[in-house]
């Protein structure tokens, strides 16, 4: 039995494939999750995905207006509907959420 000569063309596709292939998965498994509101850490801190939604009664200080996307807290790229945040190691926050955490930019 012979095996046929393989194109290049074929043999970049095969490397290309592999390779994809054997990193997608380690890359997903390492990529940040979006933080549930039900998350523990999420719960004690008020946490909600859109600051309209907070209980103002519940936290007085909240500020209006105040949201992630003006809070220190904040990192990663302006523009990314979901950002890092310093208090939520490892998760992603909503830029329109909000936290009793926050903190005015200076
Ligand atoms: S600390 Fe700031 S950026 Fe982080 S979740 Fe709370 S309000 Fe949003």
């Amino acid at each position: 039995m012979t095996i046929p000569p393989l194109s290049r063309r074929s043999f970049l596709e095969a490397l290309t494939l592999g390779t994809a292939g054997t990193l997608a998965p380690l890359a997903r498994a390492d990529a940040p999750q979006k933080l549930q509101v039900g998350d523990p850490a999420a719960r004690a801190l008020g946490y909600v995905e859109n600051a309209a939604q907070v209980d103002a009664k519940k936290y007085p200080s909240y500020v209006k207006g105040s949201n992630c996307d003006n809070c220190l807290q904040l990192q990663g790229n302006a523009g990314d509907n979901y950002r890092p945040c310093s208090l939520f190691p490892g998760k992603l926050v909503a830029v329109s959420g909000w936290c009793s955490g926050w903190t005015a930019e200076m």
